[in-house]
């Protein structure tokens, strides 16, 4: 089995890092927090004291940082450390699955192989719960054989790949996704509370919606309204699940990139101001779906 470097192990990398370790890659693991790394080091990871020190000893490099800048900065290096390109060796494959900008991809993916490598942005959806069983989907950007190279270390935590195009595709891919789920999430959240207003069981209503017109993922997977699904956020006070604030991070994302390609993206830009708004109520570290209280006079 190849060596893997795996560097930012917090909320998504760790168990994503696990389950490498679990399917028999040997992992050298990296983050700037002693405990995420101390973390997976207890089950099985080995340690490394940098990023490059686990990225010069590995077959494939795997990431999942915070932003663009973090990517950048690791990848490309800064004033004070290399970056990863200037120290792996040839033939090891890059594999970025953070969710960032189009052109940061773009452009690591460029200076990479000025040095002969090949580098993927494999932006993932399906949260720490499909990080943690391993049943993420891979939305990768790229060329065809470093996809194909990428099969293996990316079956291992996820449950379906797709290659949406070109080097930044998978990015792009990934913020259209997430913009329509905002969307969605709003436009059902709004729709619940009316014919809550109206005296009607909000059980009941999501019943009618879902084999309707109206039907979509966040009533058939993840109702907003407490009590009406069991095991998700709603009914968890909003706990766990996709930050308000990594949706906010999303959505502007999504909106930078339609001023770059002239696109007209109202819904979008009205739900980032909504979701923007919604964070400044202090509303950031609560799961996505608890936009639902802008409605009912609790946001
Ligand atoms: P997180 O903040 O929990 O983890 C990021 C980790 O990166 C931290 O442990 C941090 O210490 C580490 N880090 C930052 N800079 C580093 C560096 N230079 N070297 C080594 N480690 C460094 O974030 P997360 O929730 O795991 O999200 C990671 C990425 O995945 C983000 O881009 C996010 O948008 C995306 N994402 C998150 C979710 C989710 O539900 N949490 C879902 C899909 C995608």
């Amino acid at each position: 089995m190849s060596t893997v470097a795996f560097i930012g192990l917090g909320n998504m990398g760790g168990p994503m890092a696990v389950n490498l370790v679990k399917t028999g890659f040997t992992v050298k693991a990296f983050d700037l927090s002693k405990d995420a790394l101390h973390h997976v080091s207890e089950q099985g990871a080995i340690p490394a004291p940098s990023a490059c020190a686990a990225a010069a000893a590995a077959d494939i490099v795997v990431t999942m940082l915070p932003a663009g800048k973090h990517v950048r900065a690791l990848y490309l290096g800064d004033d004070t450390n290399k970056g990863i390109i200037d120290v792996v060796g040839q033939g090891t494959l890059l594999i970025d699955c953070s969710t960032i900008d189009a052109q940061s991809a773009r452009f690591v993916a460029e200076q990479a192989k000025a040095k002969g490598l090949e580098f993927i942005d494999a932006p993932v959806s399906g949260g720490t719960a499909g990080a943690s069983a391993g049943t993420l989907t891979f939305i990768c950007g790229g060329s065809d054989s470093a996809f194909d190279q990428a099969q293996g270390v990316l079956n291992a935590m996820g449950a379906n790949i797709f290659h949406a195009g070109a080097a930044g595709a998978g990015q792009v891919a990934k913020i259209c996704n997430n913009m329509l789920l905002s969307v969605l999430m709003v436009g059902t959240s709004e729709s619940l509370q009316m014919g809550i207003d109206h005296g009607l069981d909000p059980q009941v209503l999501s019943e009618i919606m879902k084999v309707s017109s109206g039907g979509n993922w966040a009533l058939d997977k993840y109702n907003p309204c407490p009590g009406v699904m069991q095991s998700v956020p709603s009914s968890n006070g909003y706990q766990g699940g996709f930050m308000v604030d990594l949706m906010v991070k999303d959505l502007g994302l999504s909106q930078e990139a339609a001023l770059l390609s002239n696109s007209s993206t109202p819904m979008g830009s009205l739900a980032r101001s909504l979701y923007v708004n919604h964070a400044r109520q202090g509303n950031g570290k609560r799961d996505f779906s608890s936009i639902f209280e802008q409605f009912n006079n609790k946001g």
